[in-house]
């Protein structure tokens, strides 16, 4: 056995370094708590796990336009058809599934009952209505300016109307405020700690976020067009066939610096994290019930799934994805993670080509099991903490607009907390309420980043054998010798 665990950490040098490199972040970062670290030394010190995120983001754009343009380019259209239809639909149907799971285990552990937390009501008005939501996505769908585009994204955010004292820089966290920025020229976030001293009004605003929807709809149009044109369209095919190439090379290099990156990362979100001691047995209770939802969901039921659809072990398939989960746990993006889970399904799944090339961006944009689940499991806690009976009718509302509000989310970290809003509203419960779990969010947002990022990779398994016939070189889940380097 010692030699079996030998030959595995020696063949999978990297994935081991990805590991080793999260538990030293973790114990740096809780031996460091002890220390007074000032804001700036906070920021230095987090200085390479922010590159890490630059780095990862650089590449998402290249990757994604230029996989979705020449993938797509190069297919028949009813091939395309069958793909992008197969696609979609498993999407949604284990989407589905996971806010099933979510919400049975929340009402069979019921974290939410008890007496150690009280809501916070804070007289508010409702922000976000599922219309807005729903408005929001089919916005993003439609980028008015391509260029924009890239760095934009419309989101009817949370415009805080109180001026809210605790301002704090936070590279990746989600309510920015666009227009502000503090002494040193950086853009100000707001960090929720309960209770905030603000309410919200809605706005169409935009937040400074990549509309990473938008661009795959447009590539993915042009490459659709482009393979419909032949000739002519061949020397833009070339060229993105050119980049995403480029762009994969980067990845291979770039891999090797991630260990030392995600220390950083992960020690710097310890520093920062609220004392554990402090959070309640309910809150507690609720961060078990997600986390079980997501085991449930991600290692039993789509690798089951899996089995199901393609009749191969879908754990083998799993072990050539650590990599890109170990990625996506550090960064708790899945957009972020992208480039990783390219790289782990060609060259540890053999997935083929053009089925990851338009599974994985459309699946970083739109499925996310793990998000969704938890928003369940999030509003009915909620409701349970207000001793509010939720009937039949509002159980299948929250089942409906999580999975919407999952849809909206975008692959960054904590987005789900702010579409959580719509799902709160929908069934008449306080928003403002998203106060009480937003102190344990950032770290069950990393499992279910590591969710979302395995629902995609098992889809393009999945779509992989379904479309065999259509891509033959498709050989998802063979065993390969080596995996993570
Ligand atoms: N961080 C998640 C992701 O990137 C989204 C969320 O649930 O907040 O997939």
């Amino acid at each position: 056995l010692l030699i079996n665990v030998k030959d595995f950490l020696v063949r999978n040098g990297l994935l081991t370094l990805s590991v080793f490199a999260v538990a030293t972040g973790c114990t740096m970062g809780f031996l460091l708590r002890g220390t007074q670290l000032s804001t700036q030394a906070k920021i230095y010190f987090s200085f390479p796990g922010e590159l890490l995120m630059r780095m990862l983001k650089m590449l998402i754009l290249p990757l994604i336009t230029s996989s979705l343009m020449s993938g797509l380019s190069s297919m028949e259209s009813k091939a395309c058809c069958r793909m992008g239809v197969l696609t979609v639909t498993y999407y949604l149907w284990t989407t589905f599934i996971a806010v099933v799971v979510g919400i049975v285990l929340v009402i069979i552990i019921k974290p939410g009952v008890g007496t150690d937390m009280e809501s916070h009501r804070l007289g508010g008005g409702p922000v976000m209505t599922s219309a807005d939501a729903l408005i929001d996505l089919i916005r993003n769908m439609v980028p008015s300016n391509l260029i924009e585009a890239t760095f934009q994204q419309y989101k009817t955010d949370l415009i805080p109307i109180l001026k809210v004292p605790a301002r704090t820089v936070q590279p990746n966290f989600v309510y920015v405020f666009p227009d502000e920025k503090d002494p040193k020229g950086r853009t100000v976030y707001l960090e929720l700690t309960p209770p905030p001293d603000v309410t919200y009004k809605t706005s169409p605003g935009t937040s400074q976020q990549m509309n990473v929807l938008g661009i795959v709809i447009f590539s993915a149009t042009m490459g659709l067009l482009l393979g419909r044109m032949g000739e002519r369209g061949a020397p833009l095919v070339n060229v993105c066939q050119c980049i995403n190439e480029c762009v994969m090379k980067i990845i291979n290099a770039a891999v090797w610096y991630f260990p030392f990156g995600i220390i950083f990362l992960v020690a710097g979100k310890i520093l920062d994290m609220q004392d554990p001691s402090t959070l309640g047995k309910k809150l507690g209770w609720y961060g078990i019930t997600v986390l079980a939802g997501l085991f449930v969901h991600g290692l039993i039921l789509l690798p089951f799934f899996y089995f199901i659809l393609t009749k191969k072990n879908p754990f083998t398939y799993i072990r050539g994805l650590l990599q890109a989960l170990v990625i996506a746990l550090a960064t708790s993006s899945s957009s972020a993670t992208l480039p990783i889970t390219m790289k782990c399904l060609l060259e540890n799944c053999h997935v083929d080509r053009q089925i990851a090339r338009f599974v994985l961006p459309v699946g970083a944009t739109i499925n996310m099991d793990g998000t969704a689940l938890y928003e369940a499991v999030a509003a009915i806690f909620i409701a349970q903490v207000n001793d509010y009976e939720l009937d039949f009718g509002q159980l299948v509302t929250i089942s409906i607009t999580a999975t919407a509000a999952s849809i909206g989310a975008a692959g960054i970290p904590q987005a789900g907390l702010v579409t959580m809003v719509i799902v709160l509203t929908s069934v008449g419960l306080p928003p403002d309420d998203i106060t009480l779990i937003v102190a344990i969010d950032w770290i069950l947002d990393r499992f279910r980043t590591m969710i979302n990022v395995l629902g995609d990779a098992l889809a393009a398994g999945i779509i992989g054998h379904l479309c065999r016939k259509d891509f033959p070189l498709s050989g998802a889940g063979k065993a390969v010798p080596s995996y993570g380097t």
